[in-house]
């Protein structure tokens, strides 16, 4: 994309309704506007990171063998009624009356028409396992929308749900997406913590949160040290192997790793190496038996033609979340720091002389060599304000171009998170960026 021509609004001052780093950044960096208390536009280069993000959660899912579809964002009270949570969901549910006086609601989660879908489409016990996931946009009318994105009404949601005959079944689904969640950040190039989380009426271990540490996250946490030498990255656990998926758990639920609400004291007190600090939650995943396949009617036909109430979970990932507690994780001073995974663009093009013909051409070169992984700074602005915004955007790489070195075919190559600067050719350049 053409700078000159792009709706990339930066700003020079400080929004002064952002108290976050993120917030700030997001909104002087252009990726976001706010239309509503806690309802955001998403602006061409915070839109482009939007998608880089569900992409990889996507891929993600698939390898596990989740399914992708699509729940609409509107739902029918009756299906609430049927699991009994209507009434007792409160105000975060956005209710409203169609035309025709039906109770109508935007979908907070999805647990209710997930359920019914399934029990329309699925007869036997031969159909299951199944997992089914969707990314769509959620609104829960947050009593304090705060943080932008991080705490918003309206905002974009993984939510994975699995259906299995037994416990059995969905203990292996559970640790399954515990294996996809923790590749999934590792691709994003964030550290999530899986701390064990209430499970509400159901009991038992199976409810995690993964949590990024910043400073400014919402919930205090509580973890072994162990977890800074875990590289999920490397280690290759196969989804299809029940003894993998058995080890796997076991090295990440194996450290002590809590949030306030779990915390407990005589388990830390044996811990050699004490972390604590504050977390930010980027995803949730949560066994729940039959709470929702045994109310609404849920049945399958068995081996024995009985039939069987489907045990299920719930899996999810706050994807615009995440936009923000990235940030959190990888900025500086002079602006945002993209992890290369989720860059709006790989490389910002800093002419530093429009309308110098040397420069126009090396940066035009260079701009149709990188295909669509560069913003090319083709304003006719002072220099200083162009490195001032590439800091601010956090391009992972600046190919920067004058007059002088463009003479020669070299460019200047700058790395953002290192703040290396070399002088290269500009088919280096591109060979490294590439
Ligand atoms: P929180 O405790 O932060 O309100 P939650 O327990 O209500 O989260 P879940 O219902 O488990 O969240 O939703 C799954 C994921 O969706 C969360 O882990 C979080 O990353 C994201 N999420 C939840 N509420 C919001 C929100 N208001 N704005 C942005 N993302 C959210
Ligand atoms: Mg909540």
């Amino acid at each position: 994309m053409r700078l000159s021509r792009s709706f990339v609004p930066t700003l020079k001052e400080t929004p002064a309704e952002a108290q976050i780093v993120s917030h700030r950044l997001m909104l002087r960096a252009g990726l976001v506007r706010q239309t509503a208390a806690g309802i955001y536009a998403w602006l061409p280069a915070g839109w482009r990171v939007l998608q880089n993000i569900e992409q990889i959660v996507r891929e993600e899912q698939d390898a596990s063998g989740a399914q992708e579809i699509l729940m609409p964002t509107m739902q029918s009270a009756d299906l609430w009624r049927q699991s009994g949570r209507y009434d007792g969901y409160g105000q975060e549910m956005l209710r409203l009356k169609d035309r025709h006086d039906r109770e109508m609601l935007y979908g907070p989660t999805n647990e209710e028409m997930v359920t019914d879908l399934f029990r329309q489409g699925v007869k036997s016990y031969r159909e299951l396992p199944q997992n089914l996931y969707h990314i769509q946009w959620k609104f829960r009318d947050e009593v304090r929308p705060r943080f932008g994105v991080m705490r918003g009404r309206e905002f974009l949601m993984k939510d994975a749900y699995s259906f299995d005959l037994d416990h059995a079944g969905a203990v292996i689904a559970y640790r399954k997406m515990m294996l996809a969640y923790m590749r999934t950040f590792a691709r994003l190039g964030v550290q999530a913590i899986p701390m064990v989380a209430d499970t509400g009426p159901i009991g038992g271990d199976l409810s995690h949160e993964f949590i990024i540490l910043a400073p400014t996250g919402e919930s205090q946490v509580y973890f072994d040290a162990a977890f800074e030498k875990i590289d999920v990255s490397t280690a290759r656990y196969s989804f299809d192997s029940e003894q993998d998926l058995a080890d796997f758990y076991t090295t990440m639920t194996t450290p002590y790793a809590a949030t306030d609400e779990k915390h407990d004291a005589a388990a830390w007190a044996k811990v050699a190496d004490k972390r604590e600090g504050r977390g930010i939650e980027v995803g949730h995943i949560f066994y729940f038996g039959t709470t929702y396949s045994e109310p609404m009617g849920l049945k399958v036909a068995g081996p024995d033609g009985q039939p069987v109430i489907p045990h299920m979970g719930s899996y999810g990932i706050g994807v615009s979340r995440l936009v923000g507690a990235l940030i959190e994780a990888h900025h500086d001073d002079a602006g945002i720091i993209w992890p290369d995974a989720v860059a709006p663009w790989r490389a910002a093009i800093l002419n530093l002389k429009p309308g110098d013909t040397g420069c126009d051409r090396l940066c035009e070169e260079a701009y149709a060599g990188l295909g669509g992984n560069a913003l090319y700074d083709d304003r006719a602005d002072r220099a200083g304000a162009k490195f001032a915004d590439a800091d601010l955007m956090g391009h992972p790489w600046q190919i920067i171009i004058g007059p002088r070195s463009a003479a020669g075919r070299r460019v200047e190559l700058k790395r953002r998170s290192t703040g290396e600067r070399e002088e290269v050719s500009v088919e280096d350049a591109l060979a490294k960026i590439l």
